[in-house]
């Protein structure tokens, strides 16, 4: 289905409520593949428009341009906007929330009767950013594309396990396009379910497949003996997101014949998702503008170098973020993509605040996670950093553990890991252990903070 090129300029890509035909590979072939200078066009476009949108509604994004005596009528290009766009940090928007008694943070540009939900970022770092939430937000149009490219057409059933705090939406978009979601909550009590309807339904594919779910399958098939290429033989693909997916669970999904999509944040703008070159995960540019700026000089890094990612919304009237600055870390790929998509690639590093420094060395908490889902007894990979500040002498990892896996005392199993830890980041560790139930306690519930400061 090609969109005229007008109405990308004007307004949000629209999804049309016409199925794209069932043998294309993509759901928006023309603004999926679309030529990257033809793409920057339409960006500018869009920006311009957003800009002056966003400067008449949001509290915040004027407070700030005013403060950097900045007006959109300043930037005519993508470059003016690059040399003089304010940044927009996480604490502004906290701070403008406090300050106001504004619940939204000074984000909230819709108008009267506009609003139709307000939902949240997970919180995993603490303090949930607001998400108000229009008719047809970008993130389920991203979603819709991906489900697409994962092989789902319209008539098909796809399993839709709601993560409910960033509002509950995709259900709408999925029916647009023409697929039939059955619903599921996210919650290990409900993979029973979710065996018994793929049986019964056969959807082709499912998204949002979480770590607490995969390892609730596991127990599942363990315990039933159920066969999982059968449970699963209908399925093209499973989005997975939340946080990142270490290799055992990958494997054991791939083992059930489920191929795993992961998806993970476009700075709160969207959600990016895998293809299936599994080369990094698709921002789509045309709802998102993203830069990668290196995180202390805030001067663009090439591709391939680390650089925080900061995003600004092309397509949300509701909050629209504007040169936001995620905490991520990313690498970038702006290349065009063996699964024929021109849109940009970026894979993550990690948060910027979960950073620890140990004599010199830079260590992320996905250092840890192949290490501890490797151990029999903690291969749920369940784990927090205790990170009481950003350097540190030695790393202090908190460990989940199954103590119905336990062979011999857990002094010894707290050893094993410290040892494979060790040799593997080349810094001191010191392992503390705690029940798996305990850890996952702390859940929104799809993940819990990897980071903690004791
Ligand atoms: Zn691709």
């Amino acid at each position: 289905m090609d969109a005229p090129a007008a109405d990308l300029r004007e307004r949000p890509a629209p999804l049309s409520r016409e199925p794209a035909p069932i043998y294309s590979d993509y759901l928006h072939e023309r603004i999926e593949t679309m030529p990257r200078a033809e793409l920057e066009q339409h960006q500018e476009a869009q920006l311009k428009a957003m800009l002056a949108h966003a400067y008449e509604r949001s509290g915040l994004v004027r407070q700030v341009w005013d403060a950097a005596g900045v007006t959109p009528k300043d930037i005519r290009s993508l470059d003016d906007f690059r040399a003089k766009a304010p940044f927009i940090s996480k604490d502004a928007v906290r701070d403008f929330r406090d300050a106001n008694n504004d619940p939204c943070g000074g984000l909230n540009c819709a108008g009267p009767g506009e609003l139709k939900g307000v939902g949240s970022t997970s919180g995993t770092t603490g303090d949930p950013t607001p998400v108000p939430q229009g008719v047809r937000q970008p993130p389920s149009i991203g979603y819709a594309r991906d489900l697409w490219h994962i092989g789902a057409r319209p008539g098909d059933y796809v399993s839709n396990i709601m993560f409910t705090f960033r509002g509950g939406h995709r259900g709408r978009v999925m029916q647009e396009v023409g697929f039939t979601p059955i619903l599921f909550t996210l919650s290990p009590l409900e993979m029973p379910r979710l065996c018994e309807a793929s049986k019964r339904f056969r959807p082709t594919a499912l998204t949002l497949m979480a770590n607490p779910l995969l390892i609730a399958l596991e127990q599942l098939f363990e315990k039933t003996g159920e066969d999982p290429t059968d449970v699963f033989k209908s399925y093209k693909g499973a989005i997975f997101g939340g946080e990142p997916l270490g290799a055992r669970l990958k494997g054991l999904a791939k083992s059930w014949g489920l191929e795993i999509f992961e998806t993970t944040s476009l700075g709160d703008i969207a959600g990016a998702t895998e293809c299936r070159v599994h080369d990094g995960h698709h921002a789509w540019e045309d709802i998102a503008l993203v830069e990668c700026l290196h995180p202390v000089t805030e001067e663009p890094v090439a591709d391939g170098e680390i650089g925080e990612m900061v995003v600004t919304a092309l397509t949300d009237r509701f909050m629209p973020l504007i040169r936001y600055k995620t905490d991520d870390l990313i690498t970038a790929d702006r290349s065009p993509c063996a699964c024929g998509r021109t849109h940009m690639r970026f894979k993550p590093v990690g948060r910027k605040g979960d950073q620890i420094i140990i004599d010199g060395l830079s260590i992320m908490p996905r250092d840890v996670l192949e290490v501890v889902e490797n151990h029999t007894e903690t291969r749920a990979g369940l784990f927090q950093v205790i990170r009481p500040s950003r350097e540190m002498d030695e790393l202090r990892v908190r460990i989940g553990f199954d103590a119905t896996r336990l062979e011999g005392a857990q002094e010894a199993l707290a050893s094993r890991l410290v040892e494979h830890l060790q040799a593997k980041i080349g810094v001191t560790v010191v392992v503390e252990l705690t029940l798996n139930e305990e850890l996952l306690k702390l859940g929104p519930p799809h993940k819990i903070p990897r980071v903690t400061k004791q």
